[in-house]
Parts: C-alpha cells; structure tokens; sequence
C-alpha cells in the first residue's frame, strides 16, 4: 500500500461496511451507516490533532489537562455523495467549517465537471479535509483537491469510505502531499468506472435515485 495510504482496518467499520454493500440494505439504514462509519474514520482521520495542556481544577485537585491546540479545520464535501459523511464529523469537531464542491462525472469520459464551490476565505490557515465515500477513478478528487489548493488550503487530507486501487494511483501520484484514509480497497474499477465489488453508486443509494 502507498505510504499515503491508511486503511483503517477496525471490525465495527468492516461489519456495517458489509451492511451498506449488500443491495438489499434500504436508503435509510445506508445513511444511518454511514454516519456511523464516518465517526469511526474521523477518530483515526483527525488522531494528531495538536493538542496543549492547559492548568484546570478538577473536583479532586488540579492538573495540567490535554485540549485541543485551536488547529482550525475545515470539512469540504464533495457533492452529492460527499455529504453523507459530513453530519458525523462535524459532530466530532462542531467548530468546523464546512466548505462544499461540486462535481459530477461526465458519463462518456469519466472526468469530473466543476458546478459548485464555495469555501471559507481562510482555507490556507486551515486543516482541509475534502470528503468523498468513494475513491474511483480518482478524477473527482484530484480536482476538488486542486481547487482546494487554487483557493489557497496548503493542509489537505482526504477521507473516504471505499477506494479502488486505480484512484489511489491518481490522487498519490497528482498530490503527493495529501493522505488518504479509507475504511477498504476494493478491487479494481469495472468498465463504467465503478469500484468492484463496491457498493454501487453511493448518491443514487443514499438518496434512493436512480
Ligand atoms: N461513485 C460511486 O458512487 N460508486 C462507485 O462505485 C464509483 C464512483
């Protein structure tokens, strides 16, 4: 696996990841789960936060106790799919901001169109995070990435639920400089761009269109 690259390999995830690939699991407990799991990455994704000690009382005695150093973060959903993930990490970190692109894949090339941005104007100064369930082809989040580093965001990760080892290719070999974390690698891509065996088409599945 590309240093780049963190799988985080937990069995709560494998088990409701399991849930949200098999076909017959409705919209509604899709969404659920994937909130689920997206509390689950943030953990890992956000594990080196920097953190100060600060002096407090504590009904017992006082102590020199960890909080987070004020590192500001900024969570960047790609649309629509992105969005899924979204709820349960701002829940981890409230003070977030959250940013939104929007891209859709063009169906005969598979390259990703730009419709929508809208990012706060100190991105730079923040830890971007641009969210995206599923790693593809990669051409959706090599662009929202670059768009988050035209816009000036220098501390970019990336979170997603499922990649696939050709989109995991793309993104290490366009930005170097940004880390993965994903719940699984799947397999490959099939002819359509899907990831195989995947979950199908996460939006369509989350939002119950076709
Ligand atoms: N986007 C999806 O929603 N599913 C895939 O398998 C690939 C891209």
């Amino acid at each position: 696996m590309h240093p780049n690259v963190n799988v985080i390999d937990h069995p709560l995830i494998a088990h409701k990841l399991s849930l949200m690939r098999d076909k017959t699991t409705p919209s509604v407990l899709f969404r659920q789960l994937l909130r689920e799991i997206s509390l689950l990455l943030g953990y890992e994704l956000l594990r080196d936060l920097p953190i100060e000690l600060r002096a407090i009382e504590t009904p017992v005695g006082p102590m020199n106790a960890p909080f987070l150093k004020g590192k500001k973060l900024v969570f960047v959903p790609i649309l629509r799919a992105g969005l899924g993930l979204v709820d349960g990490l701002l829940e981890l970190v409230p003070s977030a901001r959250i940013g939104h692109v929007g891209l859709y894949r063009d169906p005969e090339t598979l390259s990703a169109v730009e419709y929508y941005c809208k990012l706060p104007d100190d991105v730079g100064e923040r830890l971007t995070v641009a969210v995206d369930p599923m790693l593809a082809t990669g051409n959706s989040l090599n662009a929202a990435i670059s768009r988050l580093k035209d816009c000036g965001a220098q501390d970019i990760r990336a979170v997603c639920l499922l990649a696939a080892p050709e989109g995991i290719a793309a993104v290490t070999e366009a930005h170097a400089d940004v880390k993965i974390y994903t719940a699984a690698v799947d397999e490959r891509l099939n002819d359509h761009g899907y990831i195989v065996p995947g979950l199908g088409d996460a939006g369509d599945r989350m939002y119950g269109t076709k």
